[in-house]
C-alpha cells in the first residue's frame, strides 16, 4: 500500500469549478448541476459566455441577473460572464475544471468535441461532465423559450421569475 503525502500548498486549496455556457435563460436543468456540482467543489463559478449564442433572448447582463436571483442562498455558487476561450477564463479564475451538463447521448458528441479541443488547448483544464435528475434530461433553454412563445406556462421549467422575464420579452 502507498502512503498518502500531503504536499505544502495542497492542503486547504479551494476546489472551483466553472460552469460555462448561454444560460438564455437558465432553467431547473442548470439549476440541478449546480447544485450537484456544489457537493463536490468549494466553489462553483457559473459563467455567462457573451459569444455562445448569435441572437440571445436576454443579453448577458439580463442573463448574469436571473442566475442570480435562481441562486440566492447558495454562497458558494458565483455568477459572471466572460468573453474569449473558456479556458482562458478558467487560467484566470485560477480554476482547473470545467462542468457540462449531459442530458441525452445527444449531447455527447459536441460535449465532447468541445471537451477534447479544451484539452488541446490546455491540458491542465479537465472538463467534468455531470447528469441531471432524469426529471431535467429533457429540458433545454431553447425548447422552453420555443415552448413560451407558443404559448405554454413555462414555471415547471424555470423559476417563475424567469418565466415572468421570458413572457415579458416575448410580449
Ligand atoms: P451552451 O450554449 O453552452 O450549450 P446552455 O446554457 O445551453 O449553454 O448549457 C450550458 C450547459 O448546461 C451545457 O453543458 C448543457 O449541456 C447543460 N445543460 C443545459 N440544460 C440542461 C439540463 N436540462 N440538464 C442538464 N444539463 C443541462
Amino acid at each position: 500500500m502507498g502512503s498518502l503525502r500531503i504536499y505544502p500548498g495542497e492542503v486547504n486549496m479551494t476546489k472551483i469549478a466553472i460552469y460555462p455556457g448561454s444560460f438564455d435563460p437558465v432553467t431547473y436543468g442548470h439549476l440541478d448541476i449546480i447544485k450537484r456540482a456544489l457537493k463536490i467543489f468549494d466553489k462553483v463559478i457559473v459563467a455567462v459566455a457573451h459569444n455562445a449564442e448569435k441572437e440571445p433572448l436576454f443579453d448577458v447582463p439580463e442573463r448574469v441577473e436571473l442566475l442570480r436571483r435562481s441562486l440566492k442562498g447558495l454562497k458558494r455558487a458565483e455568477v459572471d460572464d466572460f468573453e474569449g476561450l473558456v479556458v482562458n477564463y478558467v487560467k484566470r479564475k485560477k480554476a482547473n475544471v470545467v462542468i457540462r451538463g449531459l442530458r441525452m447521448i445527444s449531447d455527447f458528441e459536441y460535449e465532447f468535441q468541445m471537451a477534447l479541443t479544451n484539452r488541446k488547448l490546455c491540458s491542465s483544464v479537465e472538463t467534468i461532465f455531470m447528469m441531471p435528475s432524469e426529471s431535467y434530461s429533457y429540458l433545454s433553454s431553447k425548447l422552453i423559450k420555443e415552448a413560451a412563445a407558443l404559448g405554454a406556462n413555462i414555471k415547471a421549467f424555470v423559476p417563475v421569475f424567469v418565466a415572468k422575464a421570458v413572457k415579458e420579452k416575448l410580449g
